[in-house]
């Protein structure tokens, strides 16, 4: 499925900019019952759709938007900012031989959103143990509000 959503990436990420949209429209509404409540209804269901889509790590802090959907946690060093220097020649992974490496499917993702410039070049913070497991949805939205990340990442 994984590279299914690769190969899709174009509309796939229209859908998910349009549902982020609708998200932060409805922020007043999730504030007032509370982005805390919310937290593990929202990651349930995360983790059930981005799982099944996107082979989703649930890091709490996704960067799917800017890697061609091809998540990065799935990646067996981790790595968040471009490949390391094994990946085989055949375009798998070096640890994982069977598996095509996460970088290479980001890159080709990236190829297939047709946007200007390349998301994939911005460079990405290391992984914020605190956020794992928690809804990365609800995350975007307080820091679209404005909530500095340090007050985001306590919901
Ligand atoms: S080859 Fe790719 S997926 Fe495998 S460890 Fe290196 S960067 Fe990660």
């Amino acid at each position: 499925m994984r590279s299914w959503s690769v190969r899709n990436a174009r509309w796939l990420k229209r859908v998910y900019a349009g549902f982020e949209a609708v998200l932060v429209w409805f922020s007043p509404l999730l504030r007032r019952i509370g982005y805390e409540r919310l937290d593990r209804p929202f990651a349930a269901i995360e983790k059930l759709t981005k799982g099944v889509l996107l082979d989703s790590q649930n890091c709490g802090q996704c960067i799917v938007g800017f890697t061609g959907l091809s998540c990065p946690m799935n990646c067996p060093k981790k790595l968040r900012n471009g490949p390391c220097g094994g990946v085989r020649p055949d375009g798998n992974c070096e640890v994982t031989p069977d598996m095509p490496c996460v970088w290479v499917l980001a890159w080709e993702g990236n190829k297939r959103f047709r946007e200007n410039g390349y998301p994939i070049q911005t460079v990405q913070p290391a992984v914020d143990n605190r956020l794992i497991g928690k809804s990365a949805w609800l995350r975007e939205v307080r820091l679209r509000e404005g909530v500095k990340e340090s007050v985001a990442h306590e919901v």
